[in-house]
C-alpha cells in the first residue's frame, strides 16, 4: 500500500470516528475551552503580552513537562473571573463535544481554584449547567474537582460546598493537580465523607506519580473509578487486582502525550 492510500484509509477511520456516537468521561471544563473561545475570554480581558496573537496562544498551551502543564492551567485560568464566563465555556464546551458526536460526558470542574475572585462553589455549578442548558443534544453532569494541592482540610470545606449545589447535576468528586506532590492517603476520610453523601468518587492516580498512587486511590480512597492509572502497568500484581475488582480507568493518552507525564 502506497502513502496516498494510507492517508486515504486514516481518513475514512476519521470519519467514522466523527460519526460514531461517543462518551467522554474524562474531561476538564476549564481544560477543554476550544482555542477561539479562550482567545475571547483573553481580549476580554485586555489582551496578554504573551500572547498577541492566537498562534502564539496555541504554542502557549504545548508544555515542556508537568509543571509547566499546572503553571500553564493556572494562567489560564485567570482569565476566568466572572460567573457569566464559565456559562459561557460550558456552552462552548458543550457545543465542542456535540461537533465530535459526544452525546454523553461527566465533566470535571475545579470550584476552589476561583474561590480567590469570589466565585462560589454553586455560584459556579449554577452558571456552568446554565450554559450547558443552551445545547441540546449532549447529556452532561458534573464531577466537582476538589483539588488536591490545597490539601484535604480545604477540600472537606469544598465538598460540603459541592453538596449544596448538587442539583445543578453533581454526580461525583474527584481530586487532580499535583499528583506527585500530595498523594492519595491524607484524602481518604475526604472520600468516605462523599461516600456518606451519595456522590460516586474517581480520583487522578497513575499520571505524574506511578503505581503506588494507583494503590493508595485504590485501598485509601475506595474509589468508584481512577483517572489515567496509565502507570498501573509498572507493576502486574496492581493490573491483576484493578481486573479483579473491575475498577474502571479512564486512559487519557493524547493528555499524557500533550502534558508529558
Ligand atoms: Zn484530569
Amino acid at each position: 500500500m502506497n502513502s496516498s492510500h494510507g492517508r486515504t484509509g486514516g481518513s475514512e477511520l476519521r470519519r467514522w470516528l466523527d460519526k460514531l456516537p461517543k462518551a467522554e468521561l474524562h474531561l476538564h471544563l476549564e481544560g477543554a475551552i476550544p482555542l477561539d473561545a479562550l482567545w475571547a475570554l483573553i481580549q476580554k480581558y485586555g489582551g496578554d503580552p504573551s500572547v498577541p496573537t492566537e498562534t502564539h496562544l496555541r504554542q502557549r498551551l504545548t508544555y515542556s513537562d508537568f509543571p509547566d502543564f499546572i503553571e500553564t492551567w493556572i494562567w489560564k485560568n485567570s482569565f476566568l473571573r466572572t460567573y457569566d464566563d464559565f456559562s459561557f465555556i460550558a456552552e462552548k464546551v458543550a457545543q465542542d463535544l456535540l461537533r465530535q458526536n459526544i452525546l454523553y460526558a461527566e465533566l470535571f470542574f475545579s470550584p476552589s481554584r476561583f474561590a480567590d475572585r469570589g466565585l462560589t462553589t454553586i455560584g459556579l455549578a449554577k452558571a456552568i449547567r446554565s450554559g450547558l442548558g443552551r445545547v441540546s443534544g449532549c447529556e452532561i453532569w458534573l464531577i466537582a474537582d476538589l483539588v488536591r494541592d490545597h490539601g484535604p482540610i480545604q477540600a472537606a470545606i469544598t465538598l460540603t460546598e459541592v453538596a449544596t449545589a448538587r442539583h445543578y447535576g453533581i454526580v461525583g468528586i474527584g481530586i487532580g493537580g499535583s499528583e506527585h506532590k500530595f498523594p492519595p492517603e491524607p484524602f481518604a476520610e475526604l472520600y468516605a465523607e462523599a461516600r456518606r453523601l451519595g456522590f460516586k468518587t474517581s480520583a487522578h492516580a497513575g499520571e505524574a506519580s506511578g503505581a503506588d498512587s494507583v494503590r493508595g486511590a485504590i485501598d485509601s480512597l475506595l474509589v468508584d473509578r481512577i483517572g489515567h492509572a496509565t502507570r498501573a502497568e509498572e507493576d502486574p500484581e496492581l493490573m491483576q487486582l484493578l481486573a479483579d475488582r473491575q475498577i474502571p480507568v479512564e486512559l487519557c493518552p493524547l493528555s499524557n502525550v500533550a502534558t508529558g507525564v
